[in-house]
Parts: C-alpha cells; structure tokens; sequence
C-alpha cells in the first residue's frame, strides 16, 4: 500500500507515519531523511541535493523526486510505503504520480489528518515549559507553577495562538488546492486515482493510531 499523508502542523503525521508504517510492514519515508541518507551515501542526486541544502536553499521538485524514485524502487519499500511531507504543492502531487506510473506503482490512500483549528489552539496553548528548569508540561496554564521548582510556567512563541492561527493558514493556503487536486483525481475515477480517507486527529496518539488504522482496513 502507498499512502501519503497530508496534515495541518500538530496533527502528529509524523509519530502516526511511524506507527502505519510499523503495522504495515512498509517504510516511512521523509522527504527530510531521504534527501539527508542519499547526500551521505553520495549518490550522484544525492550530492546535488546536498549543494543546495549546503547553501540553505530549497531543494528542486526534480531532484527530490529523483531522489524519492531511487527510495522508492529498494527492495524494502516494494510492499508500499508512508510518504511524510513529499506531496506539498500541486506540482509535486503531479510529480509524485509520474514517478510511481514509471515505476509501474500507483498511489493507493491519500491519509488526511484532520484538526480543529480552535482545538489546536485549545490544546498547544496549555503546553509549557518552566522559564528556569525548562521542564515541559502539557495541560496547564502559563502562570501556573512548576512541580520541580516553583518558577512560573510559560509558553513557547510558536505555541502563541496568534503564531498557530498564522501556521493553520499558510498550511490551508498551500495544501488546500493539494487535496482538491486528489479530489479531483478521485472523482475522475480509473487507475490512478487514490483513495482519500480523512482522520480526526485530535486527541490521545493511541486513540488517533486506533481511528487511522480501522480507516485503512476499511
Ligand atoms: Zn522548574
């Protein structure tokens, strides 16, 4: 089975990525990881992804999916695979298909982790960590104490409603025409077209892991 995952920040794609991917039998594989382990075994796309990362620049769409065609055709990720953070634009998606068509593979689930925006927001914003120890917490408050040392409990900036609202956005403004287009290939039908099965992903990991893998085997 292929699955990509898609999902706002927060929503655990990568913890739950592990699991699908434990359960399954099938590597997971991250764009981050992949480019990283074919820079160090310096394959000639592996080498040109790493000048670019080198240099802090994005890494083009061509060579990722080069690189992600080499991963993809091991012998370890023959049974399918959990692609985190491969399928980001339009472009890529398009990709993503020619690549698994050349490799005579299709894509099978396209995973959506839903989360509430107000939930996320209800619930980054009661992780804190302690402004002398740094002993993190979740569940409470900022201005409340902290069992190890009484200092004062605060949040991280990018835990600040304001700076998760900011994320959800740029995530729905950039991944938004992402899952129209796989709409789109589904409703078309034939082949190529994945399944698209949407998870709410709020609450206990094993719970999340729970609702993920019953909606596979559906
Ligand atoms: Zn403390």
């Amino acid at each position: 089975m292929n699955i990509v995952l898609l999902g706002a920040p927060g929503a655990g794609k990568g913890t739950q990525g592990d699991r699908i991917g434990a359960h399954y039998g099938i590597p997971k594989l991250a764009t981050g990881d992949v480019l990283r382990e074919a820079a160090r075994q310096g394959t000639p796309l592996g080498l040109e992804a790493k000048r670019y990362m080198d240099r802090g620049e994005l890494v083009p769409d061509a060579v990722i999916l080069g690189i992600m065609k080499e991963a993809l055709a091991r012998p370890v990720a023959a049974n399918g695979v959990v692609l985190d953070g491969v399928v980001r634009t339009v472009p890529q998606a398009e990709g993503l298909e020619r690549v698994l068509g050349e490799l005579g593979r299709r894509l099978d689930v396209v995973l959506l982790f839903d989360v509430e925006e107000e939930e996320l927001v209800r619930r980054l914003s009661t992780r804190t960590v302690c402004e002398r120890c740094q002993a993190p917490y979740t569940g409470r408050e900022s201005g409340s104490a902290c069992d190890k040392c009484g200092s004062r409990l605060v949040r991280r900036a990018d835990d600040e409603p304001e700076a998760i609202r900011k994320r959800m956005r740029e995530y729905r403004e950039k991944t938004g025409p992402v899952i129209d287009w796989y709409r789109a290939r589904a409703e078309a039908g034939g082949d190529a077209a994945p399944r698209i099965v949407m998870v709410d992903a709020v609450g206990e990991i094993d719970a999340v892991t729970q609702r993920v893998l019953d909606a596979l085997s559906r």
